[in-house]
Formats: C-alpha cells, sequence, structure tokens
C-alpha cells in the first residue's frame, strides 16, 4: 500500500484538550507529517481563533475535525489503540517504545483504520481511557522532566510515522505479521466482548460488580497481547453465550446438542 494511503488511515485523537492552541499546534504537526485524520474528545473550547493561530497553514484539518462526546465514538472500527502515556501505569496494556510502536501501526493500517490516543494536558489519560488502548508508548525523555507539551508529542509520533512509512517497506519488515490471520478485531467489537464477558462474570457470580478489583484490567491486558481476530472475539462470545440461556442467566454448562 502506498504511504500516503497508509497516513490516510491513521487517526490522531485528542481526549479532553483544554487548551485550543493545542489542538491547532497538533493539527499542524500532523499535516506537515502528512497525515489529516484529527478527532477531538469533548475539547473544552473549539472552534476557537488560538487553535486556527497556532494552526498556520493547518486550518483545514481543523475544519475537517470530527468531535466526539466520548472515547468509543472515535475509536469505531480501528483496528489497533496506542495510547500516549508520559506515565508508566500499574495494570495498563502493554507498553513499547515509539519506533516499535510505529512499525505496528503501520504494519496494521494495512488491515485498516489505527489510532493513536493523547491525553489531557493536566492529568494526560485516564484510567478509564488507557484500558481502551490495546498498546502505550512512552516518548523517552528526560527522566526528571517527562511531559512533552500536547502538540510536541504529536509532532513527534507523526515525524517517526513518516520516516517509517517512506522508508521503503522498512517498517512492516520490522513488525512480523502473523501467518494466516483472519481480519483484526474493531475497537468495537472487542469493547462488545469485554461487556459480554463483564455480563457473564456477574451472571455466574465470578464477578461482583461492587467490588470489580482487577479482574477486568488484567483480562484486557491477557487479551491486548493476543493481537486478537475477528473470528476469535466471535469464539469467545459463541463460548460466551453457550453458558447463557435465553433469558441472559447463566447456567454455567454448556447447551445440550
Ligand atoms: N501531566 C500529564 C501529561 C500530560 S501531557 C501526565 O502526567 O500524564 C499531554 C499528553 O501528551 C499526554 O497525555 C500524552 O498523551 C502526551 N505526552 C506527553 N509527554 C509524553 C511522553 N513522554 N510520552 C508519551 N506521551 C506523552
Amino acid at each position: 500500500m502506498k504511504p500516503e494511503l497508509l497516513l490516510s488511515r491513521i487517526r490522531v485523537v485528542l481526549c479532553r484538550p483544554s487548551h485550543p492552541g493545542n489542538i491547532g499546534a497538533a493539527a499542524r504537526a500532523m499535516k506537515t507529517m502528512g497525515l489529516a485524520d484529527l478527532r477531538l474528545v469533548q475539547p473544552r473550547t473549539f472552534p476557537d481563533p488560538a487553535a486556527d493561530a497556532r494552526a498556520t497553514g493547518a486550518v483545514d484539518l481543523l475544519n475537517l475535525a470530527k468531535i466526539h462526546s466520548a472515547l468509543p465514538e472515535a475509536l469505531a472500527g480501528a483496528v489497533l489503540v496506542i495510547g500516549l502515556s508520559a506515565r508508566r501505569r500499574d495494570l495498563g496494556p502493554p507498553v513499547g517504545q515509539p519506533r516499535e510502536m510505529v512499525a505496528r501501526l503501520l504494519a496494521e493500517a494495512e488491515q485498516g483504520p489505527v489510532a493513536l490516543v493523547f491525553g489531557n494536558e493536566t492529568v494526560g489519560l485516564t484510567n478509564d481511557e488507557i484500558q481502551q488502548c490495546h498498546a502505550t508508548v512512552t516518548i523517552p525523555t528526560n527522566p526528571e522532566f517527562s511531559s512533552l507539551n500536547l502538540g510536541a508529542a504529536v509532532q513527534v509520533m507523526c515525524y517517526e510515522i513518516r520516516m517509517a512509512a517512506f522508508a521503503g517497506g522498512l517498517a512492516a519488515a520490522d513488525y512480523p505479521i502473523k501467518p494466516c490471520s483472519t481480519s483484526l478485531a474493531t475497537h468495537d467489537e472487542i469493547e462488545g466482548m469485554y461487556a459480554h464477558f463483564t455480563a457473564v462474570m456477574t451472571e455466574t457470580g465470578f464477578l461482583n460488580p461492587q467490588h470489580p478489583g482487577r479482574l477486568l484490567p488484567k483480562l484486557r491486558r491477557l487479551f491486548a497481547r493476543a493481537q486478537l481476530e475477528r473470528e476469535e472475539v466471535n469464539i469467545m462470545r459463541g463460548i460466551l453465550a453457550s453458558t447463557q440461556n435465553p433469558t441472559g442467566h447463566a447456567r454455567g454448562k454448556p447447551p445440550a446438542a
């Protein structure tokens, strides 16, 4: 696939950005590197003259930016979601280096849309937002001062993407593609599977919704390592459904043949 087409499949998602200037800076960072699909989840102020001013020649990206009321909406259809986090998280998804993750992003963009998710300037990504990512990236920094400006973080990632995409197949070679794979499952299909797990585990009493502990984050980590395909999600959901009777209550044994 042509590098330009791969780049067009990469979404940049900004979660709850507080400063419109940073939205403009992100648009400029994207356009200079050939990306165009900007998504804003609950921006505090947008549109705004400060965003236009910082975007300069990239105002067209701002005009085309989609605004979403929640993160899952911005991730619908994405086959890979990578969160950007300045901090290591306790029970988050697997963490990778920017170059390694960009290689994976480009390899999976061959199969469908992919997304990079950036957090709010003050609090970063919330745990709930991080849990929706299949992997995370921390940009290496001075350990004593590790937080980049939002627009700068977008620039670093977009630069790495452009370098890898135009390296003439190098990126794909860096990232081994699994043999015999069917289509990758999308973010919404995988979230549907987690909702199904939650329902069945609640019905069987394995999960107490009042005291969920770390069960769900641990399941998410497990499946994030597996790079689920659509067929595999369907199998998991079939198994889950087989424990439920028609009223939706688990009965703990598979249906009679
Ligand atoms: N104080 C916040 C940082 C917010 S910076 C925190 O501790 O998480 C705004 C966003 O820029 C972050 O949510 C992240 O998406 C991105 N970012 C900033 N520095 C980064 C780094 N070193 N590695 C990866 N992402 C970074």
